[in-house]
């Protein structure tokens, strides 16, 4: 039996997963680890299952931006290790110590904090990444004295264990590459002044998707996998430099609702904004804009029925659309691809992202609670 009534899915190939891990394996040298970012539900693709293929595939950690998606993944039996990205409110440590996370520091307060409250909780210790600032602007410490601070408050924090160190990337998915290779600059200076201080360096990390497929050799210790591991490259740019090939693992499905053919001249949707003419035959669909479906594609995008595309006519509705279809012999029932594939043809997660304005990340991210999850 099914385990929901609506005829609106998401498909996630798993196969998909584990080829993208292995095709980043083989492109980084040897020693350098995979941590699998699946922070938002693994980019709207389900962080459990992504985050357990990914580890049977080769990853050897997860991140995640916040510690709630972290303790999902551990509630889940994930035992791997899991690192927290963003801001960790102090008040919250605790809990990353009862679940064994690691969390990221950017500031020698919030470490001295962090300590004072796990010494009150009588918690076990914590593994700690500090997170630079070498261009990006967001978090982290941003010159070698700010860092130094840091790692010295850590060096006194019996709760607190200095782990690992990272950085970010801004623009190392675009052709031009200075500013990444400056970000990895000051990256590498601020490795310089710790050395010269007499610091072992912990696990060092600073790739992104993007900087792991332009410029494998600063993989340094792990590689921080997200948009690649799902199969979608990080930029118009990169997509068409194609270094490493990359299958997409969504797929968006539903089946038709309802059909008629018009008639007589027939306004369709909220505003009447598209007018069948007569014969035209017109499926609504059981999606909407609640569900994540964008209101940005009225008018605008299609679907995949019987192997072509259906553009959709009129206005997205809250939890419906109407496509134009040229099947005559379209059913309720016949499944509609949404994004993925379906025959010959394709709506790729990047074509979608061209006709909202936005990126491909944001697409599957969008997709959200109402939307069951299959894998296969
Ligand atoms: N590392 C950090 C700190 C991030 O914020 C992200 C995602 O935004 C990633 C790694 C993964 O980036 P991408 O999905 O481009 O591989």
């Amino acid at each position: 039996m099914k385990p929901f009534c609506r005829d609106t899915w998401v498909e996630v190939d798993l196969n998909a997963i584990r080829a993208n891990v292995e095709a980043f394996r083989r492109h980084i040298p040897a020693a350098t680890g995979i941590m699998a970012v699946v922070k938002a539900d693994g980019y709207g693709h389900g962080a459990v299952h992504v985050g357990q293929e990914a580890l049977s595939s080769g990853a050897d950690s997860l991140a995640v931006a916040m510690l709630d998606e972290a303790v999902v993944l551990r509630e889940a039996g994930i035992t791997a290790p899991v690192l927290v990205l963003g801001y960790t409110p102090v008040e919250s440590v605790a809990i990353a110590s009862r679940w064994g996370i690691e969390l990221t520091a950017s500031h020698a307060e919030w470490v001295e904090q962090a300590e004072a409250e796990l010494t009150r909780a009588g918690a076990q210790p914590i593994g700690i990444h500090i997170k630079t600032d070498t261009g990006m602007g967001r978090l982290g410490v941003r010159d070698a004295d700010e860092l130094l601070q840091v790692v010295e408050a850590l060096e006194h924090s019996p709760h607190l264990n200095w782990t690992g160190i990272f950085t970010h990337f801004a623009c190392a998915d675009e052709e031009d590459t200075s500013h990444a290779r400056a970000q990895h600059e000051r990256f590498q200076a601020l490795l310089s002044a710790l050395r010269t201080a007499g610091k072992t360096l912990p696990r060092v990390h600073c790739c992104n998707t993007a900087a792991a497929m332009v410029f494998p050799e600063w993989g340094y210790d792990t590689i921080r996998l997200g948009i690649g591991l799902y199969g979608l490259y990080p930029s118009p740019y990169l997509k068409q430099q194609a270094v490493l090939q990359l299958t997409p693992a969504l797929s968006l499905k539903t089946r038709i609702a309802h059909v008629k053919t018009a008639a007589e001249a027939m306004t369709v949707s909220y505003g009447a904004t598209y007018t069948a003419k007569p014969g035209e035959t017109i499926a609504t669909l059981p999606i909407g804009y609640a569900d994540g479906f964008s209101r940005l594609l009225s008018n605008r995008g299609a679907v995949l029925h019987a192997g072509s595309r259906a553009p959709i006519v009129g206005r997205v509705c809250m939890d419906q659309i109407m496509v134009k279809i040229q099947s005559e012999t379209a059913q309720v029932g016949d499944e509609v691809v949404l994004y993925g594939r379906q025959g010959m043809e394709e709506i790729s997660l990047d074509e979608v992202a061209g006709l909202v304005g936005t990126i491909n990340y944001e697409i599957p991210c969008m997709l959200n609670y109402r939307i069951p999850r299959v894998y296969r």
